[in-house]
């Protein structure tokens, strides 16, 4: 069967992971969380005194980048794919609200932007991928065969991360969860490098009232109109 490349854009909590995750499970494809790369270099830093109270030190990020190497495994128990920082498992770590808070700054640099870009095309060469983050339709596979773009309110979507964290044991406050999901919006979508924005070919889905069960249905159909064009 044709395989093609399967490219979810889409705001910060709107539930395009869930449904990224689905989609290529049922349909054997490769799935790749590339917020959780620009996570896990957000983390390095945190780690490594590039991030300090002083800010981000661009220069010695810079001078580190070549250093820092992001893989995904699969959990052989859950069977979900986690992420490997320089051989570690961050999978945890990279959900917390420390990475969340820096997280957006980090990505508007370009030089992590350009690396991280370069690394995801040659994951994708093979296609057979579905890609989830916030340019993989316009910048990291503007030919992508399937393009989509999620979207739900930011109210929606705070609950939706404030329930996640909870179930795993984080305290937060629905409050700080809005105003982080807000900040990060209004951060991705004016940044000068590759911001979030729709591209002009992909269909645009507003999940706000569906639920996990439509959204893969809605998926699937979509998936099945792609590798038939
Ligand atoms: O998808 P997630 O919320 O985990 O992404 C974390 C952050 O990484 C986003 O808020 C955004 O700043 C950045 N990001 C990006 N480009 C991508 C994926 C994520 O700038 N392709």
């Amino acid at each position: 069967m044709k395989k093609i490349v399967i490219a979810i854009d889409g705001f910060s909590s709107s539930g395009k992971s869930t449904m990224a995750k689905d989609l290529a499970k049922s349909i054997g494809y490769i799935y790749i969380d590339t917020g959780a790369m620009y996570r896990a270099v957000t983390l390095y830093c945190l780690m490594n005194g590039i991030i300090t109270d002083k800010g981000i030190n661009t220069d010695l990020l810079e001078s580190e980048i070549g250093k820092i190497r992001i893989d995904f495994k699969n959990n052989e128990t859950t069977g979900r794919r986690e992420t490997i920082l320089n051989g570690v498992n961050v999978e945890e770590d990279i959900r917390k609200m420390d990475v969340a808070n820096w997280v957006s700054p980090i990505a508007t640099i370009g030089f992590v932007r350009r690396a991280l870009v370069a690394l995801q095309q040659k994951m994708g060469e093979r296609k057979g991928i579905v890609m989830d983050g916030r340019d993989i339709g316009t910048v990291v596979f503007p030919n992508a065969e399937l393009k989509l773009f999620i979207t739900a309110s930011p109210e929606v979507r705070a609950q939706r991360r404030v329930d996640e964290l909870k179930a795993k044991g984080e305290q937060v406050s629905y409050e700080e969860v809005l105003e982080n999901i807000k900040t990060r919006d209004h951060i991705d979508s004016t940044r000068k490098e590759s911001p979030l924005k729709q591209a002009d070919d992909a269909i645009v889905l507003d999940n706000s009232a569906m639920t996990i069960d439509e959204q893969k249905a809605w998926l699937l159909v979509q998936y099945k109109k792609a590798i038939e064009e």
